[in-house]
């Protein structure tokens, strides 16, 4: 279990966040402005139905009194960037929007449905235990390319590096994501739907993927060692985010660690953990600069592109 495709550090660009960053941030009343609406999006998500946000809330439930008990790192609870968080948590609703939309758009002009309405009749005949297991590992594995291809590719690390500027892990920290990062598993979906899988095994896998991958960013301190190359864990994780040159290219995958074990990119060290988190390049404060900093000019957004 060995990595073998990390690329050179001298592709990053510059030295890691300081650590003294995990500081309290200061109280304010934006930042209770924010708590108020994140609270209020969730209650009416409540109300709504909506899935995906239900599953955050279930999980902030889950992981809070986790963290208590287990911290690992000792970051305050109103620690540095928590309001950018909490924004990002209360505009959960409209980015969920953005990105159907624009996935949506996205999935039909990839024509990744054609390829799957060529396999269609095999899918079709193959009984549903048969069908619920290709189709996991199926999205599993594309999924494993297409988080990878967000972290090599200049383009779509612009959008992906905004998940990854967080320099806490932590229970909300997994809920900032550029909602442009989110739609590049589009022709998977598409794909999916082509091929005639379930309906309710391709969202239900959408949504399990993005709830399992929220509990990764959890600041707990056990380790899980025995499942570490059967299923994500949260130091499976952390070492995705960390930001050391040869970390921060590895445990590409969102379920299942067997992706990164086949394809050169699983890093699990026995005797290390990972200690600081973030990008090596520059990301601005706040989440309405963050969400526009993709589209700014190439090259003041080349600076991050670490493959
Ligand atoms: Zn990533
Ligand atoms: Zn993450």
């Amino acid at each position: 279990m060995t990595i073998t495709t990390l690329p050179p550090a001298s592709v990053l660009l510059s030295a890691p966040p300081n650590p003294a960053d995990r500081r309290p941030a200061p109280r304010t009343r934006r930042t209770k402005v924010l708590i108020t609406l994140a609270t209020a999006a969730a209650v009416a998500s409540v109300f709504l139905g909506n899935g995906g946000m239900l599953g955050i809330v279930a999980l902030f439930v889950i992981s809070w009194p986790l963290e208590r008990l287990w911290k690992r790192h000792p970051v305050p609870v109103r620690r540095l960037a928590l309001r950018t968080d909490l924004a990002y948590a209360a505009a959960q609703p409209l980015l969920q929007v953005v990105t159907l939309v624009v996935g949506v758009a996205i999935g039909l002009l990839s024509l990744a449905w054609l390829p799957g309405l060529a396999l269609r009749p095999m899918v079709t005949a193959m009984p549903p235990y048969a069908q619920m297991i290709v189709g996991f590992l199926l999205f599993d594995l594309l999924v494993y390319w297409t988080h990878r291809w967000g972290h090599t590719v200049p383009l779509f690390w612009r959008f992906h590096s905004v998940h990854h500027s967080t320099r806490h892990l932590d229970w909300i920290s997994g809920v900032r994501a550029h909602p442009l990062d989110g739609v590049f598993i589009a022709p998977v979906v598409a794909l999916f739907i082509g091929a005639g899988f379930d309906n309710t095994l391709t969202g239900g896998l959408a949504i399990l993927q993005f709830l399992v991958g929220l509990g990764a960013h959890l600041n707990v301190r056990f380790r899980l060692r025995p499942l570490w190359p059967i299923v994500m864990t949260p130091e499976f994780h952390h070492w995705h985010h960390e930001v050391s040159p040869e970390a921060h290219l590895s445990n590409y995958s969102t379920f299942l660690p067997v992706w990164d074990i086949l394809f050169g990119t699983y890093r699990m060290p026995r005797d290390l953990r990972p200690q600081h988190y973030g990008i090596p390049g520059p990301m601005p404060d706040g989440i309405v600069r963050q969400l526009l900093f993709p589209f700014r000019r190439r090259r003041a957004a080349a600076g991050t592109a670490t493959g």
